[in-house]
């Protein structure tokens, strides 16, 4: 079942928000769920409860320490349905030693998940806010991307360059890594200028918009300090509601046979 890195190396876009509540919306569909906390703040680990300072090992160990495997870092954490792979600050650290291997320093996630994958149903990978060698590990170890984007101009404007990166991981070492969405986030239907940017998503990138905007909402920015998701605070507000949507045009996406696959392309 697919790896799913959750990107834009522009920060406050919602991709650590997005990555924990459609895990905990997938989960609820009954899938297992896996997340990467591949971002050294730490801000998934924090969103399930878990203090980043007091873990003895996370993502660190596991991309610098050859014999270090997922399964040693895992925690399945009370009262969460779903399992992480920590992480901490330390973790920015390890892109400066990724730089001085030599040896494939974009494969370490890859190799390391290969153990891990058929245990999990989903993986998503939630990324750090830049293009570094994190994120490529991330973009290696991916089948597919979803890309949280703010409907807001500056946001828009960024995805020129995450396409970019993607289309480089493509031609130098995964030429199947796709687009599997683009989730319009921190969406405020009575500002024109919200409205504006999705009408842009609709027309220039209409074969991979995910057409459910997450709503601007207090809620969801609550839940995740408390460490808990939108489905433990407020079960049946919009934004649990169009997380559930989207967990199920995924999983469906998952089940069905592609559109050219159907019709024997
Ligand atoms: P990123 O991981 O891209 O940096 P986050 O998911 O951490 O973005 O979101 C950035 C900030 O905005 C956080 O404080 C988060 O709680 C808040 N936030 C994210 N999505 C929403 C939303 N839909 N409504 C309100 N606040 C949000
Ligand atoms: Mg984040």
């Amino acid at each position: 079942m697919p790896v799913y890195a959750v990107a834009n190396q522009k920060g406050g876009v919602g991709k650590t928000t997005t990555t924990r509540n459609l895990g905990t919306a997938l989960a609820k569909r009954g899938r297992k769920v896996l997340l990467i906390d591949l971002d050294p703040q730490g801000h998934l680990t924090l969103s399930l409860g878990i203090n980043p300072m007091t873990l003895e090992k996370h993502a660190y160990h596991v991309l610098i320490e050859e014999h270090v495997s997922i399964s040693e870092v895992l925690i399945y954490h009370k009262g969460s349905d779903v399992g992480l792979l920590p992480t901490n600050l330390d973790l920015s650290g390890a892109e400066m030693e990724l730089l001085a291997d030599p040896m494939g320093n974009n494969m370490v996630l890859k190799s390391k998940l290969s153990s891990i994958r058929e245990r999990a149903e989903y993986i998503l990978i939630d990324c750090p806010p830049s293009l570094g060698l994190l994120t490529i590990n991330a973009l290696t170890a991916a089948d597919g991307v979803l890309i949280p984007v703010q409907t807001h101009y500056l946001a828009y404007h960024g995805l020129f360059l995450l396409q970019q990166t993607i289309a480089k991981v493509k031609r130098r070492c995964h030429p199947d890594l796709r687009i599997v969405g683009i989730i319009p986030t921190l969406y405020d239907p009575r500002a024109r200028h919200d409205q504006e940017v999705r009408a842009a998503l609709r027309t220039n990138y209409q074969d991979s918009l995910i057409d459910l905007p997450i709503p601007r909402r207090v809620a969801l920015a609550d839940a995740m300090v408390a460490g808990h998701s939108i489905y433990d605070v407020d079960a049946h507000s919009d934004a649990a509601r169009i997380y559930t949507q989207i967990a199920e045009v995924l999983d469906h996406a998952q089940t069905e046979p592609r559109l050219d696959e159907r019709n024997g392309r």
